[in-house]
């Protein structure tokens, strides 16, 4: 029996499907040690701190997750940092296989002037904050303003534009951060526009987040219906409109058409609209928008412009991966070939392919990545793991630490009603995990 270790470096969808994918190769002569680091002393990244709280139901596949963890061979050590507490180097030699799971967090800056100024924010920043990720308690997000932009035709988008746009009080019962939930609810936003910068046929919703908006309760959505029509049009000319496609346009179309309920909540979604400058003194005033035109099936700017009267803007315009000492990123992903970066150490999810793709677009992803891994595996090394790398007095979340900081916050989350109640504070995180 040849035995591996392997450490997965992240522990979101991808780290998880990664341990679950050499579970399933696991035979009669081969077996597999997968421990799994994080950073943070809680797992299942943007399961936790991605996923907009009002997706209740995604976030049903953390269960998922906790079987993988309960599988012989399976350890968890969060409260991990890649490049401080390890570093690569070392993973590689204590380790059979080093896979680098740590996705995209690097929002992508927009490039245009006004970016930086207060109010400004990348949906990298912005979505962490509302989902309680310890990191970003103290982002000073001001909702006191009437009217928010966000940039960005894509799901991110609209999930901060729903957060953004709903009545407080229906993400009373989701696992919100405590805070964001507080801030919402004193917030005089009551318009937010989403902008797109090319046309509807181009945009990257998906069709069912689509078909959810005309069923807010407590606001009304908006979409221009001839910029609709137009797009199908064009559309059409190319023949058979491909299914994902057609799906979106319909579902546009009936947002376009769907009866407004007459409320003052608002969220529009315009597009053909290209932001060209944020302009304020010191803080978010307004948002400078070239218009665009699609001809010849490209999209062109006209000399038109027009201002968006904003105080808060988010651009959710994609994310890069993060670099660590000893790999390099190109267009926004560990350089990689089929998950393979060198040597011994490979990369999935996010950090191999881009932030593409919903969570279970990872599970493909990664179980590819596992069949690269065992087809070129040797000999197992004979080596001491993780605990030759962490100094003693390293405090180290476990699975069973892990489970008794879960265990809390759900208690927590009965009392209030909510699937739980997250903690936020670093520290505290790890004393309940030792409570
Ligand atoms: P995305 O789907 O790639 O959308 C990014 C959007 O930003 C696109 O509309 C893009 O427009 C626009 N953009 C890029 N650069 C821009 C610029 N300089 N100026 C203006 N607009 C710009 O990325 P995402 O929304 O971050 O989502 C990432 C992945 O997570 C996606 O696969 C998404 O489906 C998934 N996700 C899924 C869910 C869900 O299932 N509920 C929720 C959240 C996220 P162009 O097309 O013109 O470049």
């Amino acid at each position: 029996m040849k035995k591996y270790k392997i450490v997965i470096v992240g522990a979101g969808p991808s780290g998880y499907f990664t341990a679950q994918a050499f579970q399933k190769v696991e035979k009669e002569d081969i077996s597999f040690s997968i421990d799994l680091i994080e950073r943070l002393p809680t797992p299942w990244g943007l399961v936790r701190s991605g996923v907009a709280p009002d997706h209740q139901k995604i976030k049903t596949v953390s269960k998922v997750f906790e079987k993988i963890a309960k599988e012989p061979g399976f350890r968890l050590f969060a409260n991990i940092e890649l490049g401080k507490d390890v570093a690569l180097r070392d993973l590689r030699d204590q380790y059979d296989v080093v896979v680098l799971a740590t996705g995209a967090a690097n929002g992508r800056r927009i490039c245009v002037p006004g970016e930086d100024l207060a109010n400004s924010f990348s949906a990298a920043d912005f979505v962490p904050w509302y989902n309680a990720h310890p990191d970003y308690v103290n982002t000073e997000v001001d909702l006191t303003c009437d009217t928010a932009v966000v940039i960005g035709a894509g799901n991110v988008a609209m999930d901060v534009a729903r957060i953004l746009a709903i009545d407080p009080t229906e993400l009373d019962p989701t696992d919100i951060a405590e805070h964001a939930l507080v801030k919402l609810k004193q917030s005089n936003i009551r318009t937010v526009i989403i902008c797109g910068r090319r046309g509807p046929e181009h945009a990257a919703f998906t069709a069912p987040e689509l078909r959810d908006l005309p069923k807010l309760e407590n606001t009304d959505v908006y979409i221009d219906e001839k910029q609709i029509k137009e797009a199908t049009e064009r559309a059409n000319i190319g023949g058979e409109i491909e299914k994902d496609l057609r799906n979106n346009l319909e579902a546009m179309k009936l947002i376009a058409e769907h009866s407004k309920k007459g409320v003052d909540r608002k969220l529009e979604i315009k597009f053909l609209a290209a932001p060209i400058e944020i302009k304020g003194d010191k803080k978010v005033e307004e948002v400078v928008f070239m218009v665009n035109k699609v001809e010849g099936g490209k999209v062109i700017p006209t000399e038109e412009a027009f201002t968006i009267k904003a105080g808060l803007v988010i651009t959710a315009i994609g994310y890069d991966a993060v670099e660590y000492p000893g790999i390099t990123i190109e267009n926004g992903r560990i350089n990689n070939i089929a998950g393979h970066i060198e040597h011994n150490v490979y990369t999935t999810g996010w950090a191999k392919r881009g932030p593409t793709g919903v969570i279970g677009t990872n599970k493909s992803d990664s179980s590819d990545v596992v069949d690269l891994i065992v087809e070129n595996l040797s000999e197992p090394k004979v080596s001491e793991g993780i605990t030759a790398l962490l100094k003693s007095e390293h405090e180290v979340i476990s699975q069973l630490a892990w489970e008794k900081i879960n265990a809390s916050e759900v208690i927590s989350g009965e009392i209030a009603g909510k699937p739980r109640v997250k903690e936020v504070d670093w520290k505290r995180l790890i004393s309940l995990g030792r409570s």
